[in-house]
């Protein structure tokens, strides 16, 4: 059968994609050999905050929308994918951070997104039981959290509802026949046509490209997460970062705590496979108790890492590439979550329909005079992992 599109990858990323491109009318088939996000991948790993705040500036508008569509998109989905809106909370413990959240309250209104600057009562309103060390804050009320496993489904299933196929089965190569991707090579050797190819592999796509020819200042990097035990009397309604603090930390519907922010686990064979780093989880857990000191006493739950891909400017690769009928729509790096209902409409917009404005930053293209060899050969080399304090 010859598909309009083939999504390789069913990560938030590639569902999203499928859906849209299904509901667009397209005829679609999702290739994953893990279909519904697995261990190690970013959305399996992801925390699933959705926060539109603090966003690059090319980034704003997308995740301004994409506040908006997950307000209904359980409906739109008809599935539970655990939304919740308690707004979200980045916070100033001195003066030089705050001088920086009052900039952050501003682009993002800039950008369309509520967004208020609170004193310290305030925020202690809204999240009781954080260190009176926080002084200013940026609030976004509309931003929230949902389950990523819980939405990666939901957008699959919406998918097979549209007609998609989805296909559980690792694509083994792509070929490039006269100069063009019309087709891919699945694990048990068959074939899949179709007129476009899109890569949403995440943290997978480097080797992908690679085999193609295709290099990209994109490299790929672990991260870790942890969950404690609910405290008894101790509720967070908003999802919490802090200037200047490597913390995520939500509070989620059975009332455990989840912390995160950018703590790298380690890879123990280097080949895209992750587990926590032992030393970073203490400071994870010892950074998220000073800013939340009414969680001091939860005891740790469960940790967990995941592998994720980054480009050299933190900004996705979106568009066509350099090779007919291969799209990419790949490095998806700290926040890819929140923005995966809009990226998706968006690609499936530019893959059957007219080129859309708000892509054209994420053009995989945009390196090819502004990066020099040398600083990308750096960029994948360099270790990411950050150090400890
Ligand atoms: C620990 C962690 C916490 C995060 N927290 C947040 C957050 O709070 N908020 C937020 O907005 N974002 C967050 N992110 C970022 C967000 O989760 C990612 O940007 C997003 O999940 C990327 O999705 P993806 O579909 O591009 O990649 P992935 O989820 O990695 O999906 C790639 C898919 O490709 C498949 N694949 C690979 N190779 C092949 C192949 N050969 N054939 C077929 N399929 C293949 C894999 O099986 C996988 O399903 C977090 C990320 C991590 C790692």
């Amino acid at each position: 059968m010859m598909y309009d599109t083939i999504v390789i990858g069913a990560g938030i990323i590639g569902a999203s994609v499928g859906y849209h491109v299904a509901r667009a009318g397209g005829r679609v088939a999702i290739i994953d050999p893990g279909m519904g996000p697995v261990q190690p991948t970013a959305s399996w790993a992801s925390a699933g905050g959705l926060r539109a705040q603090g966003r690059s500036p090319a980034e704003a508008a997308i995740a301004h929308a994409a506040q908006q569509r997950w307000q209904v998109l359980e409906d739109e989905l008809e599935a539970d994918m655990e939304v919740r809106f308690g707004g979200h909370l980045h916070i100033a413990e001195n003066a030089v951070q705050a001088e920086r959240i009052r900039k952050r309250v501003s682009e993002a209104q800039d950008a369309g997104i509520e967004a208020r600057l609170l004193a310290e009562a305030e925020i202690h309103d809204i999240a009781p039981g954080l260190a009176r060390a926080a002084r200013l804050a940026c609030f976004t009320p509309q931003d929230g959290q949902a389950s990523p496993i819980l939405a990666a489904r939901a957008f699959l299933a919406a998918a097979v509802r549209l007609g998609a196929t989805l296909v559980p089965q690792k694509c083994a190569s792509i070929p490039v026949e006269q100069g063009r991707v019309s087709r891919i090579v699945l694990g048990d050797g068959t074939s899949l046509s179709a007129r476009t190819v899109v890569v949403c592999t995440g943290a997978w796509s480097i080797s992908m490209l690679d085999a193609l020819g295709l290099r990209f200042p994109l490299r790929w990097r672990v991260l870790q997460m942890m969950t404690t035990e609910a405290q008894p009397g101790v509720t967070l309604a908003p999802t919490v970062t802090g200037e200047g603090r490597n913390l995520s930390l939500k509070q989620m519907p059975d009332g455990n705590y989840m912390i995160g922010g950018r703590w790298f686990g380690n890879s123990p064979d280097g080949l895209l496979s992750a587990c926590p780093d032992e030393r970073h989880l203490a400071c994870q857990l010892q950074t998220a108790r000073e800013v939340f000191p009414a969680m001091r006493h939860a005891p740790v739950q469960r940790t967990w890492a995941g592998c994720e891909a980054q480009t050299i400017d933190s900004l996705p690769l979106i568009g066509h590439s350099a090779l007919a009928g291969l799209y990419l729509s790949v490095g998806f790096s700290n926040h890819g979550f929140q923005i995966a209902p809009e990226i998706g409409r968006l690609v499936a917009q530019d893959i059957t329909d007219a080129s859309p404005d708000a892509l054209h930053p994420f053009a995989p293209d945009r390196f090819e005079r502004q990066v020099s060899a040398s600083r990308v050969e750096a960029f994948i080399t360099e270790t990411t992992r950050l150090a400890l304090h």
